[in-house]
């Protein structure tokens, strides 16, 4: 370790608090500071290059140091970084709306902006909420229904909505409750049929519940096409659009947390796509800048806003907004992904490698202690179990997926687990050679610590 790396993780473990980290582990750890990025590499303090297998946390699109993304945030920084949208309209959020509703799902035309996947949930819940009480006389629907292993994010409302117990458990007391139907093949479903069964099975449930309750439901929300932090659950086909036909028949909203699959995660733009499915509500965040900056945007219909407009001391106005809200750095950043993804033809290029990643997770399927390996567009998770026929887990005090991760690194791999599910999630521009690489070392430290 050079000097200044030492220096860096002294004072790191003296001031720093990770997230998501138990700081214990952490400060008896020797973690890599990053100093630079290139292309689809993280390189640190010591000079040492990775490849960012993670995405940095599930955000990059294009590569680090983009050409056409560092130029548009340095252009906009040549006129202004920040000004507020509270009364105040600026350049590049105006012009960043326009390019999200054109390529969103039809009949989303109006854009909110703030800063997080949290946020942007929040202000979908609130939205929700707040239209139903501005449009019924006596209102009842104050409740949400979500699903099984749900994430949208650790603020209070988006913890109520999830269902992921280590994270959300010891909160559960500060939580507004809601109702819960089972996503197909979720780690806890409690349908456990085996497709297609299962999805009709979980649909079945879901309209039960939905059909019994809907005099209270404001909106239901869900991540389409995959649950991300339970462990890449995918949906299967027509999933999704039966939660459309189910919400729409009993007069509830539909939340698409898009946030981690918008941005052609899946391999479309937004997963709504894949099943022809209009959501009155979408969440973006994640990738909405390539992963540059934080910036988030809640997308909704003219219905909606509509229910907000009134005389001003009627008191009827959206009354949420976050400091950076529109933040010119960011909407520069965003409008420069999105060229991108048009110049660059990405979606279409991305065929190939989604095809690549799922022949190479074929070779998975032989690990002695595979439990299940799930892929959906270029995103996907390989379950470790102890016991194959059972898909017994290992102990949680063993870190098994942690150790994968770590064994990664020392080949120039960065990836992070969820549990003993390793998460395969690079940058859309990752290269063939690169993913072969990636998936090389996976294999090769799960068989060196497995086998
Ligand atoms: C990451 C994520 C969030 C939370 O986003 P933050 O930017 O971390 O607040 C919400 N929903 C989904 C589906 C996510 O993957």
């Amino acid at each position: 370790m050079n000097g200044k790396t030492k220096k860096l993780v002294a004072l790191d473990k003296r001031h720093l608090w990770h997230p998501f980290t138990q700081m214990k582990d952490w400060n008896t750890s020797t973690p890599l500071v990053i100093e630079r990025g290139q292309g689809n590499c993280l390189i640190d303090t010591e000079g040492k290059k990775y490849l960012d297998g993670a995405a940095s946390l599930w955000t990059n699109v294009h590569g680090h140091r983009k050409k056409e993304i560092d130029a548009a945030i340095k252009k906009q920084l040549g006129l202004i970084a920040h000004s507020t949208l509270l009364g105040l309209a600026n350049v590049p959020s105006v012009l960043l709306a326009d390019k999200l509703v054109e390529i969103a799902p039809k009949g989303l035309t109006k854009v909110f902006f703030s800063d997080d996947g949290s946020t942007a949930v929040e202000v979908a819940l609130k939205m929700s909420y707040q239209y139903w009480e501005q449009t019924r006389k006596k209102n009842t629907k104050q409740r949400f229904i979500a699903f099984t292993g749900a994430y949208h994010g650790d603020t209070l409302g988006g913890m109520s909505v999830g269902e992921i117990d280590v994270f959300v458990e010891k909160y559960r007391p500060l939580l507004f409750k809601n109702l819960r139907g089972p996503y197909p093949y979720c780690y806890r479903c409690p349908v456990k049929k085996t497709y297609p069964s299962c999805s009709l099975a979980c649909l079945d449930s879901f309209e039960r519940i939905v059909k019994k309750h809907h005099k209270e439901l404001a909106a239901c929300i869900i991540e389409p096409g995959f649950e991300g932090a339970s462990g890449m659950i995918v949906a299967p086909k027509g999933f999704l659009k039966g939660v459309r036909e189910i919400t729409k028949k009993y007069g509830i909203h539909l939340i698409a947390d898009e946030v981690a699959a918008g941005f052609g995660r899946t391999g479309r733009m937004f997963a709504c796509e894949a099943e022809g499915v209009n959501p009155n509500f979408m969440c973006l965040a994640k990738g909405l800048t390539g992963g540059y900056l934080p910036l988030a945007a809640t997308l909704t219909t003219d219905k909606v806003y509509r229910a907000f407009l009134g005389r001003y001391d009627e008191f009827r106005a959206f009354f949420h907004g976050h400091t950076y809200t529109g933040n010119p750095l960011g909407c520069a950043a965003g409008l420069a992904n999105l060229e991108t993804f048009k110049k660059e033809k990405i979606l279409e290029n991305l065929k190939p490698k989604i095809k690549l990643l799922a022949a190479l997770l074929e070779k998975f399927k032989s690990l002695r202690h595979l439990g299940d390996v799930r892929q959906i567009g270029l995103v996907a998770g390989v379950e470790l179990v102890e016991d194959k026929k059972t898909k017994k887990s290992f102990p949680a005090a063993m870190r098994l997926g942690h150790r994968v991760c770590m064994e990664a690194r020392k080949h120039g791999l960065i990836i992070r687990p969820l549990g003993d599910t390793i998460v395969i999630m690079p940058p859309l521009s990752i290269k063939e050679t690169e993913l072969k690489k990636m998936m090389r070392v996976v294999y090769g430290c799960i068989r060196e610590l497995t086998e």
